[in-house]
């Protein structure tokens, strides 16, 4: 199930997360342990521990934007798998692929992201 535009989508994304993967893999000095099981004993209980783990590492060698980056890339890809790429996570409309390509890991369409700002707690002014 796969139609040529996600496909599109879905090849600049993962050219996208290869490029942020490279930029880790240097900061770390080649080694990129992402899908290793480490040895420690605090992993044995909580699969989430190595992931803090990677995150941590991934915000050190990105950023906190670029780490913010990785994980939407990696969520849009996932979207991409379950056919819902480029349908607005909050009211199901196709995003118009004009937005997709401006910004390929939006989620929303543009109403929604407007709203989903505001709910945020993003001060109001609507007298400024
Ligand atoms: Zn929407």
């Amino acid at each position: 199930m796969s139609d040529p535009i996600s496909d599109t989508f879905a090849q600049q994304l993962r050219q996208r997360r290869a490029d942020l993967i490279a930029q880790i893999r240097e900061q770390r000095g080649g080694k990129v342990g992402r899908a290793q099981t480490t040895t420690d004993p605090h992993d044995e209980q909580s699969g989430d521990w190595t992931q803090l783990n990677v995150q941590r590492d991934v915000e050190l060698a990105l950023g906190e934007r670029g780490a913010a980056e990785l994980t939407a890339i990696d969520s849009a890809l996932e979207r991409v798998a379950s056919g819902d790429y480029g349908l607005c996570i909050d009211c199901g409309v196709e995003i118009p692929t004009a937005r997709l390509h401006a910004n390929p890991i939006a989620l929303r369409c543009l109403g929604c992201q407007d709203q989903s700002e505001h709910a945020r707690g993003l001060p109001a002014h609507p007298s400024l």
